[in-house]
């Protein structure tokens, strides 16, 4: 079964792949905000903020 974290920016729903461990990058498809993943029972995530 695969997690779901909603994104922290657009609310995406954002569908982990099955195979995404602790500290993996996600990217939110919709807004292209990244997220690191900090556990995964139940799953933690941090937004990453980009540095401009
Ligand atoms: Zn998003």
């Amino acid at each position: 079964m695969n997690e779901k974290v909603i994104c922290p920016d657009c609310k995406n729903e954002i569908v982990l792949a099955e195979e995404v461990m602790v500290g993996d990058i996600v990217e939110c498809g919709e807004c292209g905000t990244e997220i690191e993943i900090l556990s995964l029972n139940p799953v933690k995530f941090c937004e990453l903020v980009e540095e401009k």
